[in-house]
């Protein structure tokens, strides 16, 4: 299994317009963030997490190719905002609806912002298209499986997501959203290699888990490693980066892991 981090920022994005902080200022690449997403492969089979409103860029950047399917976590602007992109994937499909997952309420989002994308094929060649799913608890497919939980983040509740591929047995856990992680979640991170949560900021947040409060769940799931993504600019990553318990790192944008 394969997994790129296209984007590790929060809903701002570090630089943040008209900021001269340190982070914001600095010259680390890890301290450029787009918004957050996460592109895995599994035994060969592409899967896109959220669509960044940078999410053209980060393909380029990331020499992303091809999508077999693609899940939204919420709708969220941050998450959603996007997926126009896509556009470009349902052409090399070969001109066929990308198949959509999400919860009713990201589904809901969906409908809102691209009604002339849900469709079984393009409208005209060049535009997006999508087959609109709801996401199962268990997703089986010939490369592995995809698993599913919700995660409570104020208003809406976010997919927590578990990947096991098949011809390896690896799992890779994405909790990226998220206020805190119920029973079920901290029950299906567990075995795997890789856990991804959501570590917003040293302050604590309504919304979102502060980075101390992501240290205490990664702590509690015992991952062999832990990222940290969805971060502000009030992190800075190689400060952040040295003052982290072993074994939860901070994410950045370009990370690629191999499982
Ligand atoms: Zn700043
Ligand atoms: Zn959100
Ligand atoms: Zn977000």
């Amino acid at each position: 299994m394969e997994v790129i981090f296209l984007g590790t920022g929060t809903s701002q994005g570090v630089p943040i317009i008209a900021c001269d902080c340190a982070v914001c200022t600095s010259t680390d690449p890890r301290n450029k963030r787009t918004r957050t997403s996460v592109h895995v492969v599994m035994d060969g089979l592409h899967i896109q997490v959220d669509a960044a409103p940078e999410l053209r860029l980060q393909c380029l950047r990331e020499d992303i190719r091809w999508l077999d399917l693609f899940i939204l976590t919420h709708g969220h602007a941050d998450h959603i905002s996007g997926m126009d992109d896509l556009r470009r994937f349902c052409d090399l499909l070969g001109g066929v609806a990308l198949p959509v997952y999400s919860t009713e309420e990201g589904i809901g989002r969906v409908l809102a912002m691209f009604p002339y994308a849900i469709a079984e094929r393009p409208i005209s060649k060049g535009y997006a298209a999508f087959r609109l799913l709801p996401m199962p608890a268990r997703l089986e497919l010939p490369q592995g499986v995809i698993e599913s939980t919700l995660l409570p983040h104020g208003g809406v509740n976010t997919l927590g997501l578990a990947f096991t591929e098949k011809s390896s047995g690896k799992k890779f856990v994405y909790y990226t959203d998220c206020k805190r992680l119920p029973r079920e979640a901290l029950a299906l991170a567990q075995g795997a290699a890789v856990v991804v949560l959501d570590g917003l900021r040293p302050e604590p947040h309504p919304t979102h888990m502060s980075v101390y409060e992501a240290i205490d769940v990664a702590k509690e799931i015992a991952a062999p490693q832990t990222y940290l993504t969805h971060i502000t600019h009030l992190m800075e990553h190689a400060d952040w980066d040295a003052r982290l318990p072993a074994a939860i790192a901070l994410g950045y944008d370009g990370l690629r892991l191999k499982l």
